[in-house]
């Protein structure tokens, strides 16, 4: 672990701890070890590649107790799911309510974050309220591309 992938991962463990006390939610060890995770990979990691870290030291964690963590987190903004390829990404963000962009790159499967500050859903249904979207660009990213 690098040091700036500790830094992440503890400024994401914090921020979680706030938003779950906001929430009323308990970040569980298994919610923590899949945070701590995503932030020491620092790219979108599919789900079952995550099982082994999500585990204890006799066996890997099972499919759905995983998913059922990472959709906790993803329900917080603290982690995104990235839909085009299965994969799961720390929030670069500190989570909370926001329209996320999502450039990943298919060569080497890195993705970067921004946020969309234009308004969501300018013709959403009326009434609609949104929580979180999230917008996933395709292409290749500068040092792949060079
Ligand atoms: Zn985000
Ligand atoms: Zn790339």
């Amino acid at each position: 672990m690098t040091d700036s992938h500790r830094i992440a991962a503890a400024d994401a463990l914090q921020r979680a701890e706030k938003l779950c006390l906001k929430k009323g939610a308990k970040l569980t060890d298994l919610r923590r070890r899949a945070l701590t995770a995503l932030a020491v990979a620092g790219r979108p990691v599919k789900a079952y590649d995550l099982l082994p870290a999500l585990g204890d030291e006799t066996s890997p964690a099972k499919p759905a107790t995983a998913y059922r963590a990472l959709e906790f987190l993803e329900q917080l903004g603290l982690v995104h799911k990235v839909a085009g390829i299965n994969a799961f990404v720390l929030c670069a963000h500190g989570g909370g309510s926001h329209v996320t962009c999502l450039y990943v790159c298919e060569d080497c499967g890195s993705a970067e974050e921004r946020v969309e500050h234009a308004q969501p859903g300018a013709d959403a249904p009326s009434g609609f309220e949104v929580e979180r979207s999230v917008v996933e660009h395709y292409g290749r990213c500068a040092a792949c591309a060079a």
